[in-house]
């Protein structure tokens, strides 16, 4: 019997055991499963993400050569117009004022070239003849800048025939400082706003270096407000003039190169040559006759005297009116702009004047435009003066 009963209760205990045994394995089976479907999961979800942030990196890449290529394709751009307005100041560019006032440097790299040539007086050497042709020309450009450019077509001081207007815009536009209606609109402008914010080559407002030569290197001088020389735009053979400014300054130096090859060959005893005369004659004179000029922008508003309490800083100086033929006399000028004499009395040199009365009386240019006494003698401020 005792027997029997332990035979019944081991199975007993082995059907408990197996019970449990097949529990834990379902337990067990349960908890792998979960953690299988955990680890899918993580793995599920670190492949997106990883997925997103490459998508991310890329977009990002591609952004970055989206813009590499824009930007360089914009620089070539800008080279490109550069050179172009090189030969034909037509060229322009949509305006941006990110690059308005910087110097663009490709675009002025033939007025730096000019200055860069004149260090071939070393190797060309000196003659009085080749001199004598750079004062020459020094004179006469210099008196169609003044006398043309400035009296003439920026303020109409006076009247003369289609000719000679063309022939003077032809050889002021030989000086290298642009053609006449670029010089006057940008004149007028600053008659307009001298020594204010809005004057691009005010030394009161933007230093001396700005005012001397820095304002014309930007693209903000480039181009011409014709809507301020409606009086000049309709001349088509000025507006060639004006478009193609590098081909008369071209036009001189070979001109001159010629001559002076001539020379040497005919006439030796002037010790002169092609390369000589073109140096002296075209680079040296050309640079000093800038020079000159533009001091009545960086200088004629800072130093010498201020007879008149004009709106501006403009001031009166003997000296300056000696190197540009008359032009020193700046506050007169800015007192009176209309006049075509800016020294207004006798002791006043201005050769300008002087040169143009004489054409008056050869009946080259007439209406003279003159400084009414009351004007002249007035010392105090007046409106719009
Ligand atoms: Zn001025
Ligand atoms: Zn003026």
């Amino acid at each position: 019997m005792s027997h029997e009963r332990t035979v019944a209760n081991a199975a007993l205990q082995a059907a408990q055991l197996e019970q449990a045994m097949a529990e834990g394995l379902q337990q067990a089976r349960r908890r792998v499963g979960a953690a299988a479907m955990q680890v899918e999961r993580g793995v599920g979800e670190a492949m997106d993400s990883a997925r997103a942030q490459m998508g991310q990196a890329a977009d990002r890449v591609e952004g970055v050569f989206d813009d590499t290529v824009s930007r360089t394709r914009g620089l070539w751009t800008r080279a490109w117009v550069a050179l172009l307005r090189w030969f034909d100041t037509s060229a322009a560019l949509p305006a941006d004022t990110a690059v308005a006032d910087r110097i663009d440097w490709l675009r002025v790299a033939p007025f730096i070239g000019l200055h860069l040539a004149c260090i071939a007086v070393f190797w060309v050497g000196f003659s009085w003849f080749a001199l004598g042709a750079a004062v020459f020309l020094y004179l006469i450009r210099m008196f169609a800048i003044t006398g043309f450019y400035h009296r003439y077509f920026s303020h109409r001081a006076f009247k003369t025939s289609r000719p000679l207007q063309f022939l003077f815009g032809m050889i002021g536009a030989s000086s290298v400082q642009r053609g006449p209606l670029w010089w006057a609109a940008h004149h007028r402008h600053h008659h307009r706003h001298s020594d204010q914010p809005g004057d691009l080559h005010s030394p009161v407002q933007h230093g001396f270096w700005r005012s001397h030569m820095g304002w014309f290197m930007t693209p903000r001088a480039f181009g011409i407000d014709f809507k301020v020389i409606p009086d000049l735009a309709r001349y088509p053979e000025l507006r060639f003039l004006d478009r193609f400014d590098i081909l008369v300054p071209v036009l001189l130096a070979a001109l001159l190169l010629w001559i002076g090859n001539l020379l040497e060959q005919y006439a030796p005893g002037l010790g002169t040559n092609g390369p000589q005369l073109l140096v002296w004659g075209f680079f040296v004179s050309t640079v000093v006759l800038f020079h000159a000029t533009v001091t009545i922008n960086s200088l004629a508003h800072v130093w010498g005297k201020r007879r008149y309490q004009t709106r501006d800083d403009s001031r009166n100086n003997f000296w300056l009116a000696l190197i540009t033929l008359g032009e020193g006399w700046h506050n007169n000028h800015h007192h009176y702009p209309a006049s075509v004499r800016q020294g207004f009395y006798w002791w006043e040199v201005d050769l300008t004047w002087y040169a143009l009365k004489l054409m008056s009386w050869c009946g080259l240019v007439w209406q003279l435009k003159p400084v009414p006494a009351r004007i002249r003698d007035a010392r105090t401020r007046r409106p719009g003066g």
